[in-house]
């Protein structure tokens, strides 16, 4: 109960007071997610790892997914709450699951092995010693319709555990691999367009020239990303997916002299020509999860990395 309290009762969200730290959490990393976007409801730049939430109104820290069950969106105020719930609860129906079958196992063995028989005998048999698969289920409808209280809600138990225990090896699964609920749909994405031959990327360094860095308080710089995020975890690729499947293209010097793409550039006597420094993707093998440190230390950040 107070694991459930503190997951509902924790918020993620990104407010005008916490948006300057938020954005100082993680760094960009260039895949799903890029400098430059703005919420167009809260009309803040959305942090990196970061998701606006309809239900809750808000950007969320972190996002992992909204929860039905405690009314809140999973982020990065609350992920060890919820992780630390589903645990609970995970523990609390086997364990549910476990007593409700032993005291119908008793009750059983007093129906059919009466101990005023066998006088509490170690050697006196089980009561379904020798009994048909047919007439063991026989034997425990009967016992649950008679402890219809402890029968009902043995049953409830031990269906749940399996969605339970599911969570929960999903949410490990997510901590191992370094992602939220959110990004691992955004990676299948991106497994995707990669099958599709439609997405390139770039070394961030040789981008720098044509792409130079946004204001701080958009893209904030490397050095001001906050501890505990360890400073070696940078991006070092920029991905893109082109509709077209077709290599990015930069416009050649044209008569005036102007490189590059954008506005700056003139338009006549210029050329498009294919950038070399894009090269295709084909295989998500090939493209780093920054946020991805290695299990324990992805364990630490998810639980620990509060804002
Ligand atoms: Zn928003
Ligand atoms: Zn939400």
């Amino acid at each position: 109960m107070a694991f459930l309290y503190l997951s509902a009762a924790t918020s993620s969200n990104i407010t005008t007071q916490n948006h300057g730290t938020c954005m100082r959490a993680y760094p960009y990393d260039f895949a799903l997610f890029h400098p430059g976007y703005f919420c167009s409801t809260c009309r803040f730049a959305k942090p990196a790892r970061s998701k606006h939430c309809p239900i809750c109104k808000a950007c969320v820290q972190r996002q992992d997914h909204h929860c039905i069950w405690i009314n809140n969106c999973v982020g990065r105020n609350n992920y060890l709450w919820f992780n630390l719930l589903i645990v609970a609860t995970a523990a609390l129906l086997a364990y549910g699951a476990r007593l409700g079958y032993v005291l119908l196992d008793a009750r059983l063995q007093e129906r059919l092995v009466p101990s005023a028989l066998t006088r509490g005998s170690v050697s006196s048999k089980r009561w379904s010693t020798g009994l048909s698969w047919a007439e063991y289920w026989h034997c425990w409808a009967w016992a649950i319709s008679v402890e219809w209280r402890v029968g009902s809600v043995m049953m409830l138990t031990m269906l749940s555990f399996p969605l339970a225990t599911g969570f929960l090896v999903y949410h490990a699964y997510l901590v191992w691999a370094g992602m939220t609920t959110n990004e691992s749909a955004k990676w299948s994405d991106w497994r995707e367009d990669i099958r599709d031959d439609l997405v390139y990327r770039a070394r961030i360094s040789q981008l720098r020239e044509t792409y130079p860095k946004l204001p701080d308080d958009v893209e904030p710089r490397d050095e001001d990303i906050r501890s505990p995020w360890p400073r070696g975890a940078r991006a070092k690729w920029w991905l893109v997916r082109m509709v077209d499947g077709r290599q990015p293209t930069l416009r050649k010097k044209g008569e005036n002299g102007k490189e590059g793409v954008g506005e700056g550039a003139g338009n006549e006597g210029n050329e498009e020509v294919p950038d070399e420094r894009w090269a295709k993707v084909h295989s998500l093998r090939e493209v780093d999860n920054v946020y991805d440190l290695g299990f324990w230390a992805n364990l630490k950040d998810s639980m620990l990395n509060r804002g």
